[in-house]
């Protein structure tokens, strides 16, 4: 069904996820057409197809429709100012999704850390954010691209009011949790040769509750050194 959201340009490309009732907010659409998903990809050709693509070292980055609906059920906690944990970054396409959504009037403008085990990757993708104008909020550290293991999180910024897991985990991974703010929402993929995204909520007393949204199929949250491909056939 998503698949038919390719576009010939960004702009149709989100109109379509739009049209076919992936995301339904005027935010989304204003987020997702401020970032042009040509400069997180490696072959220029494919940026508007609506499906993962190759982007080398055994990752992909997602297809616009799962990053369209990570956006839609994580927006009620995507407010101005708000602080979001973005776990395998990858290209860094959903960081600068994620960084618009939190952006306000200002001083409000809120803070994106993205966790990629993958070092070269993780120099990508801030190149990738810089192209797309985004060298400013990466200078100023509202945008912060860190090499490390995802699944324990990154807890010299927690709490998070927001958590995206871009990578499939076996299971729930504890200090992800703990990371999360009170108030706070988790969007992640679990499973293995069955994957579901799980909401997390974790209310304002810190009770959590879980939600199996959809199933998926992710690239899974691994350890560095299992990695197979590391040349990528071009940049
Ligand atoms: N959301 C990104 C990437 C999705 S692919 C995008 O759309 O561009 C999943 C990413 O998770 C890959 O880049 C992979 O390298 C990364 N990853 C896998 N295991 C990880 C771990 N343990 N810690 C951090 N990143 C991990």
């Amino acid at each position: 069904m998503a698949w038919r959201c390719t576009g010939a340009t960004n702009a149709e490309l989100v109109n379509n996820l739009f049209k076919h009732g992936i995301f339904h907010s005027e935010r989304i659409a204003m987020a997702m057409n401020k970032a042009d998903r040509a400069n997180y990809v490696l072959d220029k050709a494919f940026a508007y197809e609506d499906s993962p693509q190759y982007i080398g070292y055994d990752a992909t980055i997602s297809a616009p429709h799962m990053h369209a609906h990570a956006s839609e059920y994580l927006l009620p906690y995507l407010k101005p100012g708000a602080k979001v944990l973005d776990v395998g970054s990858g290209s860094g396409y959903l960081s600068a999704i994620l960084y618009h959504l939190i952006g306000g009037p200002s001083g409000t403008q809120g803070k994106v850390v993205g966790i990629e085990h993958v070092p070269e990757l993780v120099d990508w993708s801030i190149k990738n954010l810089k192209k797309d104008g985004l060298g400013d909020a990466v200078e100023e550290g509202k945008i912060i691209m860190v090499a490390g293991d995802g699944r324990k999180g990154y807890p010299q910024e927690a709490p998070y009011d927001v958590i995206h897991v871009g990578a499939a985990a076996p299971t729930l991974p504890e200090p992800l949790l703990q990371q999360l703010a009170s108030p706070g929402r988790m969007f992640i993929p679990v499973g293995t040769t069955s994957q579901v995204i799980l909401q997390v909520d974790k209310d304002q007393y810190g009770n959590v509750t879980k939600k199996e949204l959809m199933g998926v199929m992710y690239v899974p949250l691994t350890d560095r050194f299992n990695i197979q491909t590391f040349a990528r056939d071009s940049e």
